[in-house]
């Protein structure tokens, strides 16, 4: 098998995963997630959006929590932004790094952003640009790169455009975005295959959903097809709001114990992640959607 010997694992858990959250959940306990995790040894951190309240309600405090966390100089704290106002709150909270969003498929931009492909891509060009002035390195993600909760399929060469412009504005790091959590291994080595003709894959990350139970299997072929970015949340929180019927991210913990298994080095120490994945869930009142923690809980 050819695989990395490190994978880069993007914690999206405060953001990607609360955000999806039907309870209240305080900015303390936020506060306290952000701190574990970065316990954790997990470098990189989704703590928050920076979009309006009333479309994510749950994110309303992002600023505050961001300014009451631990700040920990080894941890790369992310922002989501979608628009100038944004990136404004952005420069005078002064973090280093932002998350832009955009979609493969027009039915999704026209339901989540209220907008068609090429607009969004207006948007985020000019964010770039003053993001990149502003000393703002910036990420990017690609709703429904592999299919669509409402239009189904998504054409390759179409994802193949969107990650090109990206990587023009200036994105650094592009995470392809399974959003309905339908996609196989098969569709995963198709599209990393097509995308790595135009990009070097090293700037490419993946997000999976585990709606039909695909995401393992997924990165693993993504790790074997020459990716070492991978997107995940701890305790499996979250999914997306907008995307009908889509269940939760794949679970950080259950990423690392494949990770582990396989030697590759992620810098996460797994036990203290199970404790935080168990201290989100009791927080939530509810169980982690990981095999690992509820595993690990079993043994003991
Ligand atoms: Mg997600």
């Amino acid at each position: 098998m050819n695989l990395p010997a490190t994978a880069k694992i993007v914690e999206v858990g405060p953001r990607d995963g609360l955000q999806n959250q039907s309870q209240c959940i305080s900015a303390d306990t936020k506060i306290a997630l952000i701190n574990q995790l970065s316990a954790c040894g997990l470098g990189h951190i989704e703590v928050g959006s920076l979009v309006s309240p009333k479309r994510v309600p749950q994110m309303a405090d992002s600023a505050r929590v961001y300014q009451n966390i631990k700040l920990n100089s080894q941890v790369q704290y992310l922002m989501l932004i979608a628009n100038k106002k944004g990136l404004d709150k952005v420069l005078e909270l002064g973090t280093k790094r932002i998350a832009v969003f955009c979609a493969a498929s027009e039915a999704f931009s026209q339901n989540n952003m209220h907008c068609d492909i090429n607009a969004s891509l207006h948007t985020i060009q000019a964010l770039c640009q003053q993001a990149l002035a502003a000393g703002i390195s910036i990420r990017a993600y690609i709703s429904c790169a592999l299919g669509c909760p409402f239009q189904g399929q998504v054409n390759i060469r179409q994802v193949i455009h969107i990650a090109e412009k990206l990587d023009q504005f200036g994105c650094d790091e592009i995470s392809l975005g399974d959003t309905p959590g339908t996609a196989t291994a098969g569709q995963v080595k198709s599209l990393l295959e097509a995308i790595s003709q135009s990009l070097p894959l090293e700037h490419i990350a993946v997000h999976f959903h585990n709606s039909y139970g695909q995401a393992m299997a997924n990165i693993l072929m993504a790790l074997q097809s020459g990716v070492h970015i991978i997107d995940s949340s701890v305790s499996g929180l979250g999914g997306c709001p907008f995307a009908p019927g889509a269940s939760g991210n794949v679970a950080t913990e259950d990423v690392i114990y494949l990770l582990n298994g396989l030697g590759i080095e992620t810098g996460v120490d797994l036990d203290k992640l199970i404790s935080t994945s168990w201290f989100i869930s009791q927080a939530l009142n509810q169980q982690p959607a990981s095999a690992t923690a509820l595993a690990y809980r079993a043994k003991k």
